[in-house]
């Protein structure tokens, strides 16, 4: 059993549809930082409502430090769950002062344990000189960091945290998802944060959930989501990939495709017939006499780098899906012209 645990979670808001969130099943680690990441409508807010019961499941149960808070016969109120939330407004009462809101959670500790215990998560968040300013005189990066101060001063078992990088601008998220990251090691907490976007939930987590339809999809780390993506959904969700159909070589090391034949990054365990491979286009190298060329059909501009899109030849057929191929920004490629390139097996996945 996890520190946080989800077995077989479902929730119906209409008996008619399809549940919002489907027979989920999940293990978080204590200290775990966690991301559910997914579209719009997969269910993602609606698990970490019912985390921390503002929601009732359907159907499951949910434990809180190896707790019970939620079964067929019991659902504790969110206040005696020990988690700390974080909401994607913040949502810090204006007439208050960032010390006095950062008191709130603490009604029950004496005044002088109160001071001290707001001296010390506002130190942890770096705003100890702002303690008697009110949150319209702070910058949204502070007031999430007093919300996270907030949300961390009663010592929750767990921080729920909903969108928390969605309200502040490209510069200022990088710096955010550096510094929610950091705070959180140092107060040593649990962390679950719901996002849409790919690269907050990579940057900021151990684990990744990505979810569809109220599905969980796959869990994993990020470097292993994106290298070993389990299935197409997820291939295409985290990031941009090039999905091909083919058959796998006797020797189980490669698979026969329309372009060609495309190496395995080790051999596969059984064989099998019809497969779907995933090839990111940072694994398409250019190379001078690469091993599959084609017609440059788009350049894109991506800032780091130039995205391709490369119609390739292949038995003197050509292929229907133009290849994304990423290529470094100092290199010259003409629209109309030939490339070649070479395919990094490391990039390339298996996926259902
Ligand atoms: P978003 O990123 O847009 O917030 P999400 O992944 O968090 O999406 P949820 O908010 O969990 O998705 O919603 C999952 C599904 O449940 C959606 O189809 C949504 O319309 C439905 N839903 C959520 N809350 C309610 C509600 N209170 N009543 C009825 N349906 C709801």
């Amino acid at each position: 059993m996890g520190f946080i645990q989800l077995n077989n979670v479902t929730k119906f808001f209409t008996k008619t549809l399809k549940p919002a969130v489907d027979s989920l099943d999940l293990s978080i680690n204590k200290g775990e930082i966690i991301t559910l990441l997914g579209p719009s409508g997969c269910g993602k807010t609606t698990t970490l409502r019912m985390i921390a019961g503002f929601e009732q499941p359907s159907t499951g149960e949910i434990a809180i430090d190896e707790e019970e808070v939620f079964s067929d016969h019991l659902s504790l109120p969110p206040e005696k769950r020990g988690i700390g939330m974080v909401f994607q407004d913040y949502a810090l009462f204006p007439h208050m002062s960032i010390v006095k809101n950062v008191m709130f959670g603490l009604n029950k500790w004496s005044t002088r344990e109160k001071k001290k215990r707001a001296k010390e998560v506002l130190e942890l968040v770096g705003l100890e000189e702002y303690a008697t300013r009110y949150p319209t005189e702070l910058s949204g990066g502070q007031q999430q960091r007093v919300a996270l101060a907030r949300a961390l001063a009663p010592k929750p078992h767990v921080v729920l945290m909903d969108e928390p990088f969605s309200n502040l601008d490209a510069g200022l998220r990088e710096k955010m998802r550096f510094d929610v990251t950091n705070i959180l090691r140092k107060a040593n907490t649990t962390a679950i944060i719901v996002t849409h976007d790919q690269k907050d939930a990579f940057a900021v987590s151990d684990r990744v959930v990505v979810m569809n339809e109220g599905v969980i999809q796959q869990i994993a780390a990020p470097k292993e989501m994106y290298r070993c993506p389990k299935n197409c959904f997820v291939a295409q969700f985290v990031g941009k990939t090039n999905l091909l159909d083919g058959t796998m070589d006797n020797d189980q090391r490669s698979i026969h495709t329309h372009i060609g034949k495309v190496d395995l990054p080790e051999q596969w365990k059984e064989r099998l017939e019809n497969v779907k491979l995933s090839i990111r286009p940072e694994g398409c190298r250019l190379a001078k006499e690469g091993q599959y060329c084609g017609k440059v059909e788009r350049v894109t501009y991506g800032g780091e780098y130039q995205e391709l899109y490369v119609r390739l030849h292949s038995d003197h057929m050509l292929s229907k899906e133009p290849m994304v191929i990423y290529a470094p920004i100092e290199q010259d490629v003409e629209i109309g012209s030939i490339v070649s390139f070479d395919i990094t097996p490391e990039l390339v996945a298996l996926v259902e």
